[in-house]
C-alpha cells in the first residue's frame, strides 16, 4: 500500500459544533467536540459567503461527520456529512438557551475524547430538540451525569459522612455530597424534599422518558440552582444563565 502525505493527513471525525468565531475574510474558526479526538479547533474556508457549501455546518449544534485535512498548525474542514443540525432548537428560545448551556458545559469540562459523554450530549440535544420536555429537565439530568462522570454520585439516601439515613438533607458544597444535620458545616445548604425527589428521579430516568415526566416545579428549580452552584464549586466556571 502506497502512502501519500495527503492520505496520512486526512481524518474523519464524528463531532458536534460547540461554538464558532469569525476569522479573516469569510473564514470561521469552529470549536468541535469530537468522538475520536475530543475538543478540537478547525477552520472552515469561505463559510460566511451566501452560497458556501459548508455554511450550515459551522453553526452551533451541527452534528455530523467532518472530514479534516491536518496541516502543520491546525485542521481545515474539507467536507461535512450533516447527521442532524437540531434546527428546531433555534425556534424555541428556552430550548435554545438550554442547549447552549449544555454545549458550554462540555466546552468547560472536557477536552479529551470521552465516548460516554459524546453519546450523552447527542441524547440530551435530541431530547431537547424533538421531545416535549419541560424546562430544566435536560440540563439538570446532564449536570447530574457530568458530576457522576467526575466521581460524584451524590444522590444517596444516607449521610456521606456518618452514613446515617438522611431525614433532613444538606448539600455540602465543599465535598459535593449530601450530609445530615449533625454533620453539616458552614458550607452546607439545606435542600427540600421536593428538590431531593427531583434530583433522584432525574438521576434514574432515561432521556427518552423525560417527556412523560412531571416534577414538582419549585423543587426542580431548586434542584437546577443547586446543580449550578455545585458546578461552580467543582469547576470554578458558571453554567450559562438560561432564565
Ligand atoms: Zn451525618
Amino acid at each position: 500500500m502506497k502512502w501519500t502525505y495527503k492520505d496520512m493527513s486526512t481524518v474523519k471525525v464524528r463531532a458536534i459544533v460547540l461554538k464558532n468565531m469569525s476569522l479573516k475574510e469569510k473564514d470561521k474558526l469552529v470549536c468541535l467536540y469530537s468522538l475520536e479526538l475530543g475538543k478540537i479547533y478547525v477552520s472552515m474556508k469561505g463559510v460566511r459567503g451566501e452560497k458556501a457549501k459548508l455554511k450550515s455546518a459551522k453553526e452551533i449544534f451541527c452534528f455530523g461527520e467532518f472530514i479534516l485535512e491536518q496541516t502543520k498548525t491546525n485542521y481545515i474542514v474539507t467536507g461535512v456529512d450533516i447527521i442532524d443540525n437540531f434546527y428546531n432548537l433555534t425556534k424555541d428560545i428556552d430550548k435554545y438557551y438550554e442547549g447552549c448551556a449544555i454545549l458550554d458545559i462540555v466546552d468547560k469540562v472536557e477536552s479529551q475524547p470521552n465516548p460516554p459523554l459524546f453519546i450523552e450530549i447527542i441524547k440530551a440535544l435530541k431530547t431537547l430538540c424533538y421531545d416535549d420536555v419541560k424546562k430544566y429537565y435536560c440540563i439538570c439530568k446532564f449536570l447530574i451525569d457530568i458530576f457522576a462522570g467526575m466521581g460524584y454520585n451524590f444522590i444517596t439516601s444516607e449521610c456521606s459522612s456518618c452514613k446515617s439515613q438522611l431525614l433532613h438533607k444538606y448539600f455540602n458544597l465543599d465535598f459535593g455530597e449530601l450530609v445530615c444535620p449533625a454533620c453539616r458545616t458552614a458550607l452546607c445548604v439545606p435542600i427540600s424534599e421536593a428538590c431531593y425527589s427531583s434530583l433522584k428521579i432525574l438521576n434514574m430516568i432515561d432521556y427518552e422518558k423525560l417527556k412523560n415526566l412531571k416534577l414538582n416545579e419549585p423543587g426542580t428549580i431548586e434542584a437546577y440552582k443547586l446543580l449550578c452552584k455545585n458546578f461552580e464549586w467543582r469547576t470554578n466556571y458558571q453554567v450559562l444563565d438560561i432564565k
